[in-house]
């Protein structure tokens, strides 16, 4: 494996790529930037989606001269909304560079195209219409430019682009450098490139046939839906016993380890920047159960060899084949079963073909469970919680409840009022499984309320909703200075706080529903021995996840 570090990039462009997290080259880089960096034309066969911006953009980036104002690098893009995506790869990349990125394309007034471009651009990133419009108006000098990349070459055939692309070249420096990026190489593409661009190296990155292990492989596509919601929805129905969940990039394993747990879903986090020390603490809180989710980057799960893992989650599909199918083989070890679930965006459809391509093993389109989906699994899972407590005996201190009563009422209706006193009221319980949970207004503001130990709960006390604080234990907080910090900030009766869970790093409290926005209002504006609290509602716990390891009060 290569490191960012040995492509020869430049300090500054190092601190840029770690800033955005990504660990380590993708395969498509490794191979194409290097040879970028010496000035050599390239043609690389690859797909959207597998880094291919930033295989162009940083030797771009990196072979600029900041001191001229003149357009050195030119990008043709098929549509608009690529042309926008790479500028703002190129912003994000250049972060330390003083560099000006310019995105042309048809629709946009031109008139402000001319204002940035007259103020002096070094990249510009366009559809060739446009791109063409400019030129011919003389308001694109291309005189120095020294770079051309085609992004998405066979799109642009495809579009009817073709000839507007020769022309283009025509009017950039012959000694220039060119690039050609395309998913395909249909026979035009191959003809175009033959006639401009110089003794080109042809990278194609490697799609092996692979075997994958013989486990369940599903994908949810996540359309405009908020990621994160379908992925707490699809955690909630299949109830993972234990889980990788896997990010492309460092920060955004800490972005979703933060909003798992602040929704209750108890999540560790495992990246490439954490010592060995705080390594081996993560794993052995997830080895031991403590953790049910593992989010973890590619680079950091490496080697990793845990047991019993029961799902591997793909938050970010992977760039590569290979990778989805290292991925994939942490689940279904020793012959047990597993299930690997992928998540895609609609651009991302490309890439789980090629996955499945690669692999041969076709991957299941699953509807994200529906409130009523998750109920119905929990209720599932009731039945059987209540099968095995059954079959493990040791019912004797019950049964003479169940007899005292049994004269007086039907074993049925018995039952089903201590299955109500467990699972909650349940058009109560569809609204707990709602993210957006809403605050309940039917309680007097003040009220007394009993605090009453509840040790199998799932969920709130009734009337009640439970708050996520971002402090805990280890910040030296006590139940007593939540009371009173909510006591005092939001004006409310000690007395009226419920149930107060304490853990190391966090802490739940119930606050009556009417009060519940009242509370989170004012806990914002204050802190808990100088650490700002960060409250919000919480989500509540599952049904099936039983009793977590917490104080309560
Ligand atoms: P692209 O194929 O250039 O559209 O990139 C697809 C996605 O992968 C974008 O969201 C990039 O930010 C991300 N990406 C590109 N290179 C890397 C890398 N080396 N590590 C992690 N993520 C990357």
């Amino acid at each position: 494996m290569t490191s960012f570090e040995e492509l020869g990039l430049s300090a500054a462009t190092l601190k840029a790529i770690a800033e955005l997290g990504y660990e380590e080259p993708t395969p498509i880089q490794a191979r194409t930037i290097r040879r970028m960096l010496d000035g050599a034309d390239v043609i690389a066969q690859a797909q959207t989606g597998t880094g291919k911006t930033a295989a162009f953009a940083l030797p771009i980036i990196e072979r600029l001269d900041t001191r001229s104002h003149h357009p050195q690098a030119l990008v043709l893009t098929p549509t608009r909304e690529l042309a926008v995506q790479v500028a703002e790869a190129f912003q994000a990349y250049g972060k330390y560079h003083q560099i000006a990125i310019l995105p042309v394309y048809g629709g946009q007034p031109i008139e402000r195209q001319l204002r940035a471009l007259s103020r002096g651009v070094q990249v510009v990133v366009g559809t060739p219409g446009r791109l063409l419009d400019h030129i011919r108006r003389g308001t694109l000098a291309l005189d120095q430019v020294r770079t051309v990349v085609l992004d998405e070459a066979d799109e642009m055939l495809d579009m009817g682009f073709i000839e507007d692309i020769e022309a283009i070249l025509q009017e950039t420096p012959s000694e220039r450098q060119t690039a050609l990026f395309s998913a395909t190489m249909p026979q035009p593409i191959v003809d175009l490139a033959r006639r401009y661009l110089r003794d080109p190296e042809r990278i194609i990155v490697q799609t092996e046939q692979m075997t994958v292990p013989q486990i369940r492989q599903v994908y949810y596509e996540v359309g405009g839906r908020d990621k994160f919601e379908v992925l707490a929805r699809v955690l909630d129905y299949e109830s993972p016993s234990s889980a990788i969940i896997f990010c492309r990039t460092k920060s955004e394993v800490d972005a979703l380890g933060q909003r798992l747990t602040a929704r209750a879903f108890p999540a560790e986090t495992l990246h490439g920047d954490m010592t060995q020390v705080q390594r081996d603490r993560v794993m052995a809180r997830f080895r031991s159960g403590q953790a049910e989710l593992l989010v973890a980057t590619d680079v950091a799960a490496r080697g990793l060899d845990v047991e019993h893992v029961s799902h591997v989650i793909n938050y970010d599909i992977p760039l590569d084949p290979e990778i989805y199918v290292h991925r994939i083989g942490r689940t279904g070890r020793a012959g047990r079963s597993g299930t690997a679930i992928t998540l895609v965006t609609p651009r991302e459809r490309r890439l789980l073909k090629l996955i499945e391509r690669s692999t041969g093993a076709p991957i299941q389109r699953l509807r994200v469970p529906t409130i009523a989906d998750v109920i119905a699994r929990r209720r599932e899972s009731f039945k059987e919680t209540l099968r095995e407590t059954i079959a493990a005996g040791g019912l004797e201190p019950y049964v003479s409840i169940a007899e005292d009563l049994g004269e007086e009422y039907s074993p049925t209706d018995l039952a089903a009022a201590a299955f109500k006193l467990l699972l909650g009221e349940p058009p109560e319980d569809a609204e707990d499984l709602l993210a957006e949970q809403e605050p309940d207004t039917t309680e007097e503001e003040g009220g007394r309320r009993p605090r009453r130990r509840r040790e199998q709960s799932f969920g709130p006390e009734r009337g009640m909703t439970r708050l996520y604080l971002d402090v805990g234990r280890n910040d030296g907080v006590r139940p007593a200075d939540i009371v009173g910090a909510i006591a005092n900030e939001a004006n409310i009766p000690g007395r009226a706080v419920g149930a107060i869970e304490l853990f190391e790093h966090f802490s739940f409290v119930e606050v009556p529903s009417n009060l519940a926005e009242r509370v989170v209002r004012a806990l914002k504006r204050t802190t808990i021995r100088g650490r700002p609290i960060a409250p919000s509602l919480a989500r509540p716990r599952r049904a099936t996840g039983g009793a977590r390891s917490g104080e309560r009060r």
